[in-house]
């Protein structure tokens, strides 16, 4: 069952929450060996959570999110539980306080079912650089779930979960939503609150629900948008609600085509697909225009710099003084260097290096200052599309779900945010919605794969609504796998 459906009976006492979460824990229990979607289970939590709904529901309370089972990517705190980051260093840490986002879904009725796997912290794009457990697509176990929220995103599409959060710095909602047949939905930037989130990239990242439907991922984002003292990048500025204004059609708007993105270069079948999905606007009654983003190609190198200059500062408190691991040396500086030697894997420390480089005197004007300014030309770019258009429609990502160790050299696997990045830098709304199936070369199962649409800065009534339309019209989203890694009926 969706959310939507699941508040509903619960609010309405047809079922309890007791019963939705011992359901879930069970389907957990049948399903989680073969995908391995959560990191940890919070059953405990999880059954107290659900006692207190149901006491909260016969007392009359509407709770919007009544018994509505979520997975928490492991990068979000939520007190008293371990929360790693998918990393050795972290591997045993036990948040002290309950990250805003959470804390708003659980007040709303939501039931915490476990901590799910992800890329060492948030990056990567497949869960392959978790140091702690290996999560696989639900749809074919062979391939990855996409990242780095994967873990969300899998136990969504397994059953194993109503709702996922997620994290998204360049693309780590919507690529592991288009990977899993979802609807994964990255807010404007500071919309949903970064506290108790363990900080990537500052300037980028953003949580966002990954949904089986776009009434979901709205659900979910209504309750968690708004402001949070706590977060100094939180804005202040009225929330629009969105669960009520999901449209019926397309009418009136004007939907940008990338002339950049050329969806050749992606393959005949999906080619085809994105070509289906824009015709599908068009019959909807939004009016195609063409729109150019001259310096989207530079989205890449801009976030491989940016990222890493954050990731590198914002990584360097775990030093084994104050949280996780600690591996002793003769004085501060060996148990500094051992901590981290033994703490971060490949890519976290291939990204500190990166980082710490370009920060460097000598080369951050060259490196650091140029980024950021690449960053604002990308901006303009997008704030120039949206003077001819109301939203604008793109793949999700370079490829469907692909085999586990296909990507091994870095740089292929940054390639996959090559459409999820700009939006990012810009911190635009954006999300991936299922738009078809494609039966990759060599493979034998039929993968989902996802079109993206970008709202301009605060525009996600306007997003989710447009979404919502679509979804109604094409229903690609409803095949689900009956069976883990078979092919939907
Ligand atoms: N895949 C990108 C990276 O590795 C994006 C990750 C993310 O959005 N957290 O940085």
């Amino acid at each position: 069952m969706n959310a939507a459906e699941i508040a509903r009976d619960v609010s309405a006492r047809r079922v309890s929450a007791a019963e939705v979460t011992a359901a879930t824990l069970a389907r957990v229990q049948a399903v989680d060996g073969d995908v391995g979607a959560y990191l940890t289970l919070l059953g405990e939590i999880a059954r107290s959570s659900a006692a207190r709904v149901d006491e909260r529901i016969a007392a009359g309370e509407h709770l919007a999110l009544a018994g509505v089972p979520i997975a928490l990517k492991d990068n979000m705190c939520l007190e008293g539980a371990r929360t790693t980051c998918a990393s050795k260093i972290l591997e045993h840490w036990i948040a002290p306080y309950t990250a805003t986002a959470v804390a708003r879904l659980l007040e709303a009725g939501a039931i915490p079912i476990g901590k799910a796997n992800c890329d060492e912290f948030a990056m990567g794009s497949s869960c392959e650089n978790s140091a702690l457990g290996v999560t696989r697509n639900p749809y074919d176990l062979a391939r990855v779930p996409g990242g780095s929220s994967g873990g969300s995103a899998a136990a969504v599409a397994a059953g194993e979960a109503a709702i996922g959060l997620g994290s998204d710095t360049g693309g780590s909602i919507r690529e592991p939503a288009a990977f899993c047949n979802l609807v994964g939905f990255k807010p404007t930037y500071g919309r949903v609150s970064r506290y108790g989130l363990i900080a990537f990239a500052s300037s980028l990242d953003q949580i966002g629900p990954l949904a089986r439907s776009v009434e979901d991922a709205a659900l979910a984002y209504d309750i968690m948008a708004g402001y949070d003292p706590m977060d100094a990048t939180s804005l202040d500025r009225p929330v629009e609600r969105t669960a009520d204004s999901l449209r019926a059609d397309l009418a009136g708007l004007r939907v940008g085509i990338v002339r950049e993105f050329d969806t050749k270069a992606l393959g005949e079948r999906s080619d085809a697909l994105y070509r289906e999905a824009y015709r599908d606007l068009e019959r909807l009654g939004a009016e195609l225009v063409d729109v150019s983003l001259p310096t989207a190609d530079y989205g890449l190198a801009t976030y491989y710099l940016i990222a890493p200059a954050e990731c590198s500062s914002n990584l360097a408190r775990f030093d084994g003084v104050r949280y996780g691991l600690r591996v002793e040396g003769a004085d501060v500086r060996a148990m500094y260097d051992n901590t981290r030697a033994a703490g971060f894997g490949p890519e976290v420390k291939r990204r500190i290096l990166i980082g710490t480089h370009a920060l460097s005197s000598g080369y951050y004007d060259a490196y650091y200052v140029r980024a950021q300014k690449a960053r604002t030309l990308i901006a303009r770019d997008f704030e120039r599309a949206f003077a001819q258009c109301d939203l604008i429609a793109c793949p999700a990502a370079s490829c469907p779900a692909f085999v586990f160790a296909a990507k091994s050299d870095p740089y292929s696997m940054y390639l996959m945010d090559y459409y999820t990045i700009p939006m990012s830098l810009a911190g635009l709304p954006a999300l991936s919605v299922p738009c078809g199936w494609t039966v990759p070369e060599g493979g034998n199962l039929p993968l989902p794969i996802g079109l993206q649409l970008c709202a301009p800065l605060f525009g996600e009534k306007l997003l989710l609504g447009a979404a919502a339309a679509y979804e109604r019209a094409t229903n690609h989203a409803l095949a689900h796998p009956a069976q883990i890694g078979t092919v939907p009926a």
